[in-house]
């Protein structure tokens, strides 16, 4: 099959686009025929060597697909099944990939493979944030810094149907039109100098009681100046280091929180699958695409990622 294999980390350059022998299943696995892969930020992390990490390896945590084979002791899945991955055992940057059974999540007959591609990640970590670390509540004012990328129009979509107030930013026009497509109630360039008393004026009397953050090394002092009493911030993104004054969330109560999706399991897991099959389901989530690109091209989709101007979700289509 082909595959992409990072052999050595380093810059895009070094993911091959290799012929590779197809994986064999263990007991509880399944394989899975790659129909499209998400591309999240975290994949560059990865293949630069930041984080550590086996070698030789294939990129990839997100993909949609169907099954191709069952292993023994698998229930509750038969070949053919439209599925989305949630992380997988042998990378999803190929035409087919391993996973347990406990990765592989229905596919909603409603969702194509290429929307599938762009779930877990964002959605997962949209929800984790809002609900399971941010506390969101119907009435709340809710900034989502950063609405225009894959987990902020997850956000944006999810915040949205629970009834807060959305004020979303984005670094160009066309992402501020997106984010008012996909559900911003405001939309606010975080390009613009000035643009945080926009916000204060957006948020009216309420304040901006919780605010996702994508960017933390830029954002984090300014967003606590922007919280209301009790405010919340959860650090999604972070690409540095920031100073912050802590008498500013003294003086609010305050809090500063953040997570990894990766850490999430047991009930939060389950807790966030329900929440995806059933927004999937009734049509409030709805994967936004962005840029497609061959799997061949991984490493163009890896500069492209990291570059101003975010639409959605990107995939590699093998
Ligand atoms: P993405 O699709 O590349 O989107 C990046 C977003 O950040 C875009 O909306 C972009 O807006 C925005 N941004 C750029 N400059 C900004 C600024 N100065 N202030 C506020 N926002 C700014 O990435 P993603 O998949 O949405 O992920 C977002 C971040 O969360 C990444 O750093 C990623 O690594 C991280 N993440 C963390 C977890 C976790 O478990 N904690 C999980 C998933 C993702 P424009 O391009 O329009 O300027």
């Amino acid at each position: 099959m082909k595959a992409i294999v990072v052999e050595n980390f380093g810059g895009p350059e070094v993911m091959e686009f290799k012929e590779i022998s197809r994986p064999t299943l263990g007991k509880g696995e399944v394989l899975i025929k790659l129909h499209a892969c998400g591309v999240n930020p975290v994949d560059t992390y990865v293949r630069s060597g930041v984080r550590g990490g086996p070698l030789p390896y294939t990129p990839g945590l997100d993909g949609a697909g169907t099954v191709a084979e069952v292993g023994d002791e698998v229930v509750n899945l038969r070949v053919g099944d439209r599925v989305f991955l949630c992380g997988s055992i042998t990378g999803t940057y190929a035409e087919y990939a391993v996973c347990s059974q406990a990765q592989v999540q229905p596919l909603p007959d409603n969702v194509s493979f290429v929307h599938g591609a762009g779930v877990f990640v964002p959605y997962g970590t949209a929800y984790t944030a809002l609900f399971l670390f941010g506390e969101a509540k119907p009435g709340e004012v809710v900034l989502i810094h950063g609405g225009s990328g894959g987990v902020g129009i997850a956000a944006i979509q999810f915040a949205r149907a629970r009834g807060l107030t959305v004020i979303a930013t984005a670094g160009t026009e066309r992402g501020c039109d997106l984010v008012l497509r996909e559900g911003a109630h405001y939309a606010v360039n975080h390009n613009d100098a000035g643009y945080e008393s926009v916000i204060v004026k957006l948020a009216g009397s309420t304040g901006v009681n919780l605010i996702i953050e994508m960017l933390a090394n830029k954002n984090l002092q300014r967003d606590l100046e922007l919280l209301s009493f009790g405010g919340r911030v959860v650090v999604v993104g972070n690409r540095g280091t920031i100073e912050i004054n802590p008498r500013d969330m003294m003086s609010k109560s305050a809090r500063i929180l953040g997570f990894n999706l990766l850490n999430i399991a047991g009930a939060e897991l389950a807790e966030i699958y329900s929440a995806l099959q059933a927004g999937l389901r009734n049509e409030t989530l709805r994967p936004v695409l962005g840029m497609e690109f061959p799997l061949k091209d991984a490493a163009k989709a890896h500069v492209a990622i990291l570059e101003p101007g975010s639409f959605g979700k990107m995939v590699l289509v093998p």
